[in-house]
């Protein structure tokens, strides 16, 4: 029996048909016709009118703050509960994350947290330079709410939707929230580049100053002209045609995620102590991946007895992510907290979720949490 991962890359014969034409029609340079195409369709896909495509969904946070000019001094609002590239982009430009903790209904960064921060920001006559919001596990944060909180004092957003591209929020696609909103094609997410990621915005502004300062900020002369500090954060022609393919399959990639995740619930849903991660009334996930918390008081182990027993029968899973305030690198950062976070944290689970996952390995899945957390 092989190794079972968490959310491998699910590539196939459209994928290699891809990189072939984009190999053969000789854009092997960084730009070409695949890179443009693949930002349409990106842009089309999040409801924006513009998509830069980046090198990582870390670099398209980067340059989302750097567009909005956030800089040393400042300070943004980032959810306690996220993966530390959502924070460490906000350091990359000189300012200070301000962590906000989850509600429970979502996971996601809590909207009454935000307006009470704003609050207090507000009287002392200042407020953050942004709010990075985390559309967490594939499921768009509560953007009624924190728009309007956001809006009616003026603070900007940068969406980090690296988890949920083809999650919706009401009618809205993830990624079409906030001045600029963020994907990651990382090899682990929906869908994959390799490595990879995008900037999606409306603002045409916005998407050319991103494109310059992808591309080392070369200005366009004949010699090379410097007079910003760029970086080399562009994708290359060969990445985006990969892209390409595995947009075209991303409808079927969410409902082979969320057919394992529906297996999951009908095969778990009933133990005690188990729940699975909430689906929040506003929108629908893209089921990236499936997460469960382990209340040990109530189950029949602990959230650590199951990591285990799945690593004994040749699975990953991974706890759920480690809140940043937490974090040895953040331990100095300001944060308003409630302790959803850290329950969520400490009793959270990752299941193996991706789309090529066959059901003889659900089965194995399953199996090995039956047997730490079933009925005699
Ligand atoms: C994966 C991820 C990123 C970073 O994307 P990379 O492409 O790996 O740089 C940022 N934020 C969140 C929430 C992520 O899950």
């Amino acid at each position: 029996m092989s190794r079972i991962y968490l959310s491998p890359p699910d590539v196939g014969p459209a994928e290699r048909e891809a990189l072939l034409r984009a190999l053969d029609s000789g854009w092997v340079a960084p730009a070409g016709p695949e890179l443009d195409a693949f930002e349409s369709e990106l842009a089309e896909a999040t409801g924006r009118a513009y998509a830069v495509a980046l090198s990582s969904g870390t670099a398209a946070l980067h340059l989302a703050l750097l567009g909005l000019g956030v800089g040393p001094g400042d300070e943004v609002l980032v959810p306690t509960l996220t993966f530390v590239a959502s924070a460490n982009s906000v350091r990359y430009v000189g300012a200070e994350p301000v962590f906000l903790d989850s509600e429970e209904h979502s996971w996601n960064v809590d909207p009454a947290l935000i307006v009470e921060t704003l609050n207090a920001f507000a009287r002392q006559g200042r407020l953050p330079a942004a709010a990075v919001t985390v559309d967490l596990y594939g499921r768009c944060a509560n953007y009624p709410e924190i728009v309007a909180a956001c809006e009616s004092r003026g603070v900007p957003i940068v969406e980090d939707a690296a988890e949920a591209l083809g999650a919706t929020c009401g009618s809205a696609p993830a990624g079409s929230f906030g001045a600029a909103s963020t994907l990651s094609f990382n090899g682990n997410k929906i869908i994959t580049t390799s490595a990879g990621g995008a900037l999606v915005t409306d603002d045409a502004q916005f998407a050319d100053r991103a494109r310059h300062l992808a591309t080392q900020a070369r200005e366009p002369t004949i010699h090379y002209e410097h007079a910003d500090l760029g970086f080399n954060y562009r994708m290359s022609n060969l990445l985006a045609a990969l892209g390409r393919a595995q947009l075209a399959g991303l409808p079927a990639r969410i409902e082979a995620r969320s057919e394992v995740m529906n297996r999951y619930r009908d095969a778990l849903g009933r133990l005690a102590g188990l729940s699975f991660a909430p689906e929040p009334r506003w929108g629908r996930s893209n089921c990236w991946l499936t997460c469960v918390t382990i209340d040990p008081v109530v189950a029949r182990g602990t959230r650590d007895d199951v990591l285990a027993a799945l690593d004994t029968a040749d699975i990953e899973a991974r706890p759920t992510w480690k809140p940043m305030h937490r974090q040895p690198l953040y331990e100095h950062a300001r944060a308003r907290l409630t302790g959803v976070a850290d329950k969520v944290f400490d009793q959270g689970l990752c299941l193996p979720s991706g789309s090529s996952l066959a059901v003889a390995d659900q089965d194995r899945v399953i199996e090995a949490i039956l047997a730490v957390l079933g009925p005699e």
